[in-house]
């Protein structure tokens, strides 16, 4: 095997920086205006990810010195209390952020649940009112694994501006709106944009041709070193756990991106874990902090 050429980026590190600040800031946020950041989370189900997701951002918040709460429903709880649960903590002066963890049991309408979230709470970016203030570039709360893909590039000195970032992926969790982001005429960004995805065919003509690529697309190590140009950076947003006799677990996880090729080809890339994965929960203490402080809707 040829040796691994690329520089990693740590997004451990980086995510540790993050929260470092998020946490002074919110202390003297706190000596300031005497205000706690408070988040809420309501889980639904027994989802066994979902559990964790929601334990480790609760231990982020006590981290960071914020306020939270976790909510646990059943799996059968209809839409109706649910909503009426998120409409108290759109009442809830101690509450500054409100996470419903997705995804949502199929008797639920997840888009309705989203919508239902006050925009100025809505910690995780998805209301319609901040993904449409994210693409005519105003100020909104941003969904936290696009803003961690920001901060990480900005962070580690891959600076997208007058790149061609190539993200293969449309979802609305990842794909569209971190390509929105890279591409507005502003700081940390003015990158020219191609989002790639299953109805373009193959997609290592458009992967060759980035200056960064950002893989979002669910599918172990579908993206391999012969598909990258040399010296490119490379965003593994990849979660995903794959058999593997050899671990205790019989599983391990890894990303949408092989990494022994395309480490060997690329200039700087992301390992899985410890790539972006830290940067969500990093910039979810951040929009709480901003949600807060009320800056981002006055
Ligand atoms: P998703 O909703 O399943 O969307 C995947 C997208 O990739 C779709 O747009 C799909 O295209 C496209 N796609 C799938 N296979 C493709 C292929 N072979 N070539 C080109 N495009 C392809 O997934 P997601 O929510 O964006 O998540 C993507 C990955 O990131 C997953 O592994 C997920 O676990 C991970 N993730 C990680 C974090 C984190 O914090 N690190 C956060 C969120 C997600 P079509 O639209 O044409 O179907």
């Amino acid at each position: 095997m040829t040796a691994m050429a690329a520089t990693l980026i740590d997004g451990k590190e980086i995510a540790a920086r993050v929260r470092a600040e998020v946490r002074e800031s919110a202390a003297a946020f706190k000596a300031k205006k005497g205000v706690t950041p408070g988040l809420a989370f309501i889980l639904v189900g027994d989802n066994p990810a979902s559990q964790v997701y929601v334990r480790s951002k609760g231990k982020a918040c006590e981290e960071s010195g914020f306020y939270s709460i976790t909510e646990t429903h059943p799996p059968d709880i209809s839409q109706a209390a649910l909503l009426e649960r998120i409409d108290i903590f759109n009442r809830d002066p101690l509450i500054h952020g409100i996470l419903v963890q997705l995804p949502l049991p199929k008797h639920i309408d997840e888009q309705r649940v989203i919508e239902a979230i006050d925009h100025r709470k809505d910690v995780d970016g998805f209301h319609p009112m901040n993904v449409g203030r994210l693409v005519i570039g105003l100020d909104c709360l941003r969904p936290c694994t696009p803003a961690g893909i920001q901060e990480l590039l900005v962070r580690s000195g891959n600076d997208p501006a007058g790149k061609h970032v190539v993200v293969v992926g449309r979802s609305n969790i990842v794909g569209k709106p971190i390509a929105n982001i890279l591409l507005q005429k502003q700081r940390g960004a003015n990158a020219v944009v191609t989002i790639a995805h299953t109805g373009g065919g193959d997609v290592a003509r458009f992967t060759k041709e980035g200056d960064i690529v950002i893989a979002a697309i669910g599918r172990p190590e579908a993206i391999t070193g012969a598909m990258l140009k040399p010296g490119c950076v490379v965003i593994d947003v990849g979660i995903n756990r794959v058999p593997d006799p050899t671990s205790k677990t019989g599983s391990r996880i890894v990303g949408d991106v092989h990494f022994s090729s395309a480490s060997t080809v690329a200039g700087a890339i992301t390992p899985v874990p410890g790539g972006v994965g830290p940067m969500t929960i990093a910039m979810l203490m951040k929009n709480t902090l901003r949600a807060a402080q009320g800056d981002v809707y006055r």
